[in-house]
Order: C-alpha cells, then structure tokens, then sequence
C-alpha cells in the first residue's frame, strides 16, 4: 500500500520566501548538445506531454511509443521489458549492455502526470507548446522533461557505439503521482526485481537544479526523504443538553491536547545532509535567518534559534519532524454537548526518527489518557541513503564542467518521491537532475506547467554528460 496523491512531489519550493536574491551575473553559456540530439529530445518531450498518462487514463501509450523508439534505434527486442500489474498501467525497462565491470546503474523517471483542467490553462496541457522562452504542457517539469532527456540520450549514445563499462538500465514507471497498488516502482521490485536490480539508481524525479529569479542558485542531490505518518487524536464526553454543560467537554478536551501540540518542537538533528544544505542556505538567507540557521548548527538544543526559524517552513522542515493539525471534527448538534471530538495530525518523520516512539512522545506531550492517539496513515520508513563521495564526485565534477563553479549541495526532500522505494529495497538511490527549477515559479502539478527551454537542453546535455560518468567502472 502506498501514499495517495496528497504526499506526491511535494516541491522544495517556499525556498523563494526563505531566500534573498542577489545580483545576477552573466555566466557563460553552458555547453549543449549536438543539433540532432536536441531534436530528438524535442521530438521525444512533445511525444509524450502529447500522450495524457494521468491516473484514469495509465501509461500505457508512453510506453508503446517509448518502446517503438528504442526498437527502431536496433535495441534488440529482449532488452525492452514493457509490464505491468493492469493493461493500462504499464512500465518499461530498456537495457544497454555494458562490459560487466560492476553492477549496473540505473536511471529512473515517473511517466505519469497529475490532472489538468483545460479551462485553467492559457495553452492545451496536453500539447508541448513554445512560448517566451519555455515549454508549457503538462508534465513539463515533473517530469516527462527527465524521460525525453534520459531516451534521447541513451538513443544518442547507441548512434554513436558507446560500450559502458556497466549496464545502463533506463526505466520509466507508471503511478508515481497517486502511489496506490500500481505504483510501477513497487510493482517492479516485487515482480520482477532482476530486471532493475542496480549497484546505483538515480532517480530523475529528485535533486533538481535551484534557481532564484533567473540565477542558479547550486544543483542538488537528493539522498533522503521525510517519512510520512498520519495520527488521529480522539476523545470524547457524555453529551446532553448545552444548557446544561457538565465539567467534561470532548471538543475542549480535544483542543488543549492540540495546543499543547502546536507549540511543542520535536528534538534537532542533522545529518551530514541537512547539515550541509542549511550551512549552503545560510548565505543566501537574510542575516537574522541566518544566525538562527547557525546558532541551531552549532547547538541543536537552542530553542530559540529554532523557534526563529519557525518563521522560515522549508529551512524548519530539514532540522526536525514536524507534527501539525490538519483536521478537526467534533460535536453533533448546535444544541447539544459534544459527544465526540477529533483531530487528525499529519507528520513529516526524519527519516531515521523511530516512529514507536513519535507515539509516546504524542502522548507525552498530551498528557491526558482520555485523549486516544490512534495511527490513520501507518509509516512506510525508507533510510536516508549515504552520501557516497565517488558518486557525489561525478555529480559535482559534470555540474562544474556545465555551470563552472557551481556547487552542489545535498537536500532532503519534506515529500516524496519513488526513491523510497529503491531505499526501501535496499538499492543505492540518489535524486540527480541537471534540470533548473526557478523557486520563485514553481508550477509542478498546477497551471501552466512549464520548463525553460534552455534549462531544457542544458538539462540534456548534463545527463548525457552525468551517463557516461557513472557508467564507468569505479
Ligand atoms: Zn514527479
């Protein structure tokens, strides 16, 4: 069983609120591919922004035209797996043999996309469509971009004969937006597991570029997730006439258990991940931000650098877990007492937090027995995967042959991605993207949907680039 639609890609984004811009300079023009190469790409992306994979419809179209492509390019037919749990919801797997030094590496991309409502749109979001600069359509960011990108590339690599050292396995799944039974990551772990077993999975969908107001703010590569944990808290009284109240109110018994929630702080702790991006964050926040972000690196025990940073959610987000109220119910009837009260609290776990312990330290903080803390959404804990030096390397040395002195910066991701499940699994998986996002325009699942058509290529050329890095033997 896997999350619904609510957990999916949740963005970095709210970095922007966070952030100080500061003046742009002119960096030189990032290399780019071949012409050809760029077409393809092109042509691949419009392909599939043209196919609607949402949830009602599958992915199935995706991977019959992925899987044309790939055949008509002289990959042989047993190298290409197309599957999946329904006919609709279907994957593929496409192999590039290599020369067997070490186990293979694996890139991963998601091929479907949430709804568009076509009367919110000013363009059709199922046609890949040019304008000021970007490619609009649905998918655009999140992230048929990282499949055209990833297909187009190996296509490319095959024309020109190159023999990796290790395979490259390239796969494409189906339901990563709504989780659900035919999440295509899950779905090939269980069923078919040798065809994606890999010694490295990176996982397009994860570890974008950042971008401020049209600076590059670093890359990122992505090694955790926060794990996601649904409570109920319930509680309830006699009931009666409300002109009569008695001592004992279940929905006000209800909301001082909620106050006392609100204001408590799950402890701070970094690791080399949140460690790292907070120190790369703080010099691009404003000074009093800052000096929070250090006194808390310096002492995670300093509540009041941590309550400053209460003001900045995404900088928070990384120093601990968080517990918030998202629901409430209570009562029956304007005239009568409450019988019954409830509340529902949503949290965002660091990935190595022990989830029997968020249930005592719920209860803890409550302090109150007749207030029953109950599990709505269970944990699906994934570990946060270690940096790997060789692996962040390769990253660091392809984004600096593109960006020149760019840097990255490791990130934990607050939603989540199909990278739980590889970590899950077991497999060594990083989120790495050469693709820009800027923070002040995020648009990943809303209207609008688009990629800077520059960001595009040079996204193209730094996978390319990032390909034949990591296929080569260690
Ligand atoms: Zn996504």
């Amino acid at each position: 069983m896997t999350p619904t639609v609510r957990l999916r890609s949740v963005a970095i984004g709210a970095l922007a609120a966070a952030l100080v811009a500061t003046s742009v300079q002119a960096a030189p023009p990032a290399p780019r591919s071949p012409a050809d190469s760029e077409q393809l790409a092109r042509s691949i992306f419009a392909e599939l922004v043209g196919l609607n994979t949402t949830h009602a419809i599958g992915s199935a179209k995706a991977t019959d035209a992925l899987a044309a492509r790939f055949l008509a390019a002289g990959v042989p037919a047993e190298d290409i797996f197309v599957g999946g749990p329904r006919p609709d919801k279907m994957n593929i797997v496409v192999r590039f043999h290599g020369r067997g030094k070490g186990k293979p590496v694996l890139f991963n991309a998601h091929l479907d996309v949430v709804e568009a409502i076509r009367e919110t749109w000013s363009v059709d979001p199922f046609v890949l469509t040019e304008k000021d600069g970007f490619f609009y359509g649905r998918g655009t960011v999140d992230v048929k971009q990282e499949v055209a990108i990833l297909a187009a590339n190996l296509l490319r690599l095959k024309r020109e004969g190159w023999k990796p050292d290790r395979d490259v396995i390239l796969f494409f799944n189906t339901d990563e937006e709504t989780g659900g039974d035919a999440n295509g990551v899950e779905w090939m772990l269980a069923e078919h597991r040798n065809l994606i077993d890999a010694g490295l999975v990176i996982n397009h969908d994860a570890g974008k570029g950042q971008a401020l107001h049209g600076e590059k703010l670093w890359n990122t590569i992505q090694t955790a997730e926060k794990v996601y944990v649904t409570y109920s808290l319930t509680t309830g009284s006699a009931g009666g006439h409300s002109s009569l109240p008695a001592r004992d109110n279940a929905i006000a018994r209800l909301a001082r258990a909620v106050a006392k929630l609100d204001v408590y702080s799950f402890p701070v702790r970094f690791s080399e991940t949140t460690r790292r991006y907070l120190e790369a964050v703080q010099a691009r926040v404003a000074p009093d931000t800052a000096a929070a972000v250090r006194a808390l690196l310096a002492n995670p025990a300093d509540a009041v650098a941590l309550d400053k940073l209460r003001d900045a959610p995404v900088l928070n987000a990384q120093a601990h877990s968080t517990c918030p109220v998202t629901l409430v119910q209570g009562g029956q009837s304007e005239s009568a007492l409450p019988m019954r009260a409830k509340a529902t609290i949503q949290c965002r776990l660091l990935p190595d937090e022990n989830t029997d312990e968020v249930i005592a330290t719920l209860r803890r903080v409550i302090g109150d027995p007749e207030v029953e803390v109950g599990v709505v959404y269970p944990p699906n804990p994934s570990p946060a995967a270690t940096l790997d030096p060789a692996v962040v390397a390769k990253v660091e040395h392809v984004t600096d042959e593109m960006w020149p002195g760019l840097k990255v910066v490791p990130v934990m991701s607050s939603g989540a991605s199909d990278s739980v499940f590889f970590r899950r699994a077991g497999l060594q998986t990083f989120g790495v993207s050469g693709t820009f996002v800027d923070e002040s325009d995020l648009r990943a699942h809303g209207r609008d949907e688009r990629v800077g058509v520059n960001e595009f290529y040079e996204s193209l050329e730094f996978s390319y680039r990032l390909i034949k890095s990591l296929a080569a033997a260690r």
